[in-house]
């Protein structure tokens, strides 16, 4: 039997903080913090141990009307605002973010499970440089000259047009739970920065570092209204979003399924809608790929944050002249991890987000195995919520079996055998996901073809994962359109305003 390593005794501060204070249960409209009016709350739970932190307001279409209504008068003078302005605005939210990273890495541990390095190293500076990278892009949104070639000139004149860039206006941010305060940054800094105003509603299982958040960002100088924070369940408080009519563009953060539900809530007045999605995403070992980098660097790509990653790499085809060689070190690596509460500094892998999500992704691993895959590692459910899922490695898979074409959102890999490039190519294509994709190589030649022949719109090469605030992130076919970060993100929030002028 696993054993499970220990929140530390005494309590951080951070979790004494929030376990004393049960947690103002209040949520950021206008300049004001306030309960949800239904007067419901939501408890919010540490999912290593079953913990109650705090409770949050459950929010509804009354709270989320008063919410776009502060983002909406708040528009006009944070559209007009000079860049600058705006932009050093962005800069101290950096700033000040960056000065609480250790608090926000505590925090989100405590709400998501993520074991502490994770948030302390990757996500909240992750988050840090978002704000950053977007304070800069705030003071180059340029729009062109343009000289048409009309046919109808008026004799004398000139004909000269120019477009301008112009926030789309307010936004609907809606994010989940697996990485909570990053992806909520790849949201909300674009779209300062173009000029929109904001609603966001945090997963309901992780609210806790977005309230945060608006704290720091309010303490920062957001003017009021600016930022609104809705916090509440899919069902209500992100449907009522989503089918506001005062809402220009919902940017959203989640599972397949719910943004199909975004895009038909959208249609009543034709928002813009950006979706990242789910993902399947596949991993290349070739013959020639060093396998020092390839073996910890596969197994990361999937156990990272216990898989719940949405580029996660959870199909790994290895080829033959290799596979029994790296078959036993990805076996190995998914042993060799320490399971354990998120603030043991020894930590590894935390539980998964929740009972349900751990009860799904073990519901899945039955699957496999009742269709007759071999479970070489893992796949058992510990801990004293249930939702810890043990690192679990899968073979002798048929490509269609759902293990094989589902998003698991876990730690679970399935490896397959291959001998031909085109038909890995082909396998790795078969899915209706196309997030992403890594291939592990030395070969340049290999290396370049196969990212223009892999379907996803992020192909990694002997890495995985690899995130920056420069660089366009989102997916084709089913996982999504859009891309959140890099110059892509800052599209999602402009429109194009032509002005055509007989001088
Ligand atoms: P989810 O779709 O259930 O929920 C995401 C958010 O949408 C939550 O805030 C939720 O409350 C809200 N929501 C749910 N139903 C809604 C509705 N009908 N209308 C409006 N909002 C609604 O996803 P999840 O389970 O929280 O997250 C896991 C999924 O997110 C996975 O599929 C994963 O791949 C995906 N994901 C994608 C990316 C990416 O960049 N492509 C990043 C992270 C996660």
């Amino acid at each position: 039997m696993v054993e499970l390593l220990q929140a530390p005794a005494p309590a951080t501060e951070v979790a004494r903080a929030v376990l004393a204070a049960p947690f103002a249960g209040a949520m950021l409209i206008g300049r004001r913090w306030v309960q949800a009016a239904s007067g419901r709350s939501i408890p919010s739970i540490d999912p290593a141990t079953g913990q109650v932190l705090a409770h949050i307001p459950d929010a509804d279409g009354v709270d989320v009307d008063a919410a776009v209504r502060a983002a909406r008068a708040a528009f006009p003078a944070w559209a007009d605002m000079v860049p600058a302005q705006r932009a050093a605005i962005l800069w101290r939210v950096a700033d000040v973010l960056e000065a609480h990273i250790d608090e926000l890495a505590e925090l989100e541990t405590l709400d998501q499970g993520k074991p502490l390095y994770v948030g302390r190293w990757a996500e909240i500076p992750g988050a840090v440089a978002q704000f950053r990278y977007y304070a800069g892009q705030a003071l180059s949104i340029e729009g062109r000259t343009i000289s048409p070639s009309v046919t109808y000139q008026p004799a004398g004149k000139l004909v000269q047009a120019w477009t301008l860039r112009e926030p789309v206006g307010v936004v609907a941010a809606i994010v989940p739970w697996n990485s909570p305060l990053v992806l909520t940054a790849m949201k909300l800094a674009p779209a300062l920065a173009a000029g929109c105003t904001v609603v966001l509603k945090p997963a309901e299982d992780t609210s806790l570092t977005a309230l945060r958040l608006g704290e720091l960002m309010v303490e920062a100088g957001l003017p009021d209204g600016v930022l609104n924070i809705v916090t509440g369940r899919g069902a209500t408080a992100g449907a009522a979003l989503a089918a506001h009519p005062d809402v220009d563009k919902v940017a959203f953060t989640g599972s397949t399924a719910t943004g199909r539900a975004i895009l038909d809530a959208s249609k009543g007045n034709l928002k813009r809608v950006t979706l990242e999605l789910g993902g399947k995403s596949p991993v290349i070992v070739l013959p020639d790929a060093d396998l020092d980098l390839a073996l910890p660097g596969v197994a990361n790509a999937i156990f990272f944050n216990g898989g719940q990653v949405c580029v996660a790499g959870s199909r790994a085809y290895v080829h033959a002249d290799i596979y029994d060689r790296v078959l036993e070190g990805l076996v190995a690596q998914a042993q060799a991890l320490r399971l354990g509460h998120g603030l043991n500094p020894e930590t590894q892998m935390g539980p998964l987000v929740s009972a349900r999500q751990a009860e799904r992704v073990a519901g899945l691993i039955d699957g496999a195995r009742a269709a007759g895959a071999a479970v070489l590692s893992g796949g058992q459910r510990l801990g004293p919520a249930g939702t810890f899922v043990e690192p679990t490695v899968i073979a002798k898979v048929d490509p269609a079996m759902e293990i094989v074409r589902e998003e698991v959102f876990g730690p679970v890999l399935v490896v397959q055998r291959y001998t031909d490039l085109d038909a890995v190519v082909a396998a790795a294509n078969d899915s209706v996901y196309g997030l992403a994709a890594s291939v592990w190589t030395q070969s340049l030649s290999h290396a370049h073809r196969l990212s223009r022949r892999l379907q996803a719109g992020t192909v990694w090469i002997n890495t995985h994962s690899m995130y920056d605030a420069s660089l366009p992130i989102g997916g084709v076919k089913h996982s999504g359109y859009g891309r959140d970060s890099g110059l892509a993100a800052l599209d999602n929030y402009l429109e194009w305003k032509t002005v055509c002028a007989v001088v």
